[in-house]
């Protein structure tokens, strides 16, 4: 099976620096809305999120659990099947305040850690999936993993300016919901 791979501050919600409470989340317009799509034309949705603010001790994974039933819950009221919704996060960072979590892990983005255990545990195809991000990072890791196509969004946020310089990228859009169309537009082509 193919996979969306998606990162989540920056694409699927406003990245505005550690996101941890619902009030704080805000989806990017579109967003939601174009997860479902993506569903309903046999894309495994699989949310991979480096959430190194675990290990910084801004938040702990208790409150990451509870966001993400928000989350998960909010996109199911957007038609998503949420159960079929796969999230992965990295709660590490090498440089962390909480001891257990203050690790070099091969699961923090660009390590390809998570979408490596995401294929193995749902069963996909990493040739046939696509990887949606908002950072080098996130591009980097897609390319690690083997992922068949990554995708950058701009998403306002100033770091995707430099990885529009740099990275190694197949298409580059403003949102998540363009790169959907663009997906969706060319299998109408293909058949
Ligand atoms: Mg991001
Ligand atoms: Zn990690």
């Amino acid at each position: 099976m193919r996979a969306a791979f998606l990162d989540r501050d920056g694409v699927v919600n406003i990245d505005r620096g550690y996101v941890h409470r619902w009030e704080e989340f805000e989806f990017v317009p579109g967003a939601a809305q174009a997860m479902a799509r993506l569903q309903r034309a046999g894309w495994r949705l699989v949310i991979v999120t480096n959430q190194s603010g675990i290990a910084r001790g801004y938040f702990n994974e208790a409150q990451f659990q509870a966001l993400t039933g928000r989350m998960l819950q909010a996109l199911a009221e957007a038609g998503v099947d949420a159960a079929a919704v796969a999230v992965y996060h990295c709660p590490h960072h090498p440089h962390g305040r909480v001891p257990t979590l203050a690790v070099d892990c091969d699961c923090r983005k660009p390590a390809p850690g998570m979408i490596l255990r995401a294929a193995a545990e749902h069963g996909l195809s990493l040739a046939d999936s696509i990887l949606v991000g908002d950072k080098p990072s996130d591009i980097a890791a897609a390319r690690l993993a083997g992922v068949g196509r990554a995708f950058l969004v701009h998403s306002d946020n100033p770091e995707s300016v430099v990885a529009l310089a740099k990275a190694d990228v197949d298409a580059v859009f403003d949102k998540l919901t363009d790169c959907v169309d663009m997906l969706l537009s060319a299998a109408d082509w293909a058949q």
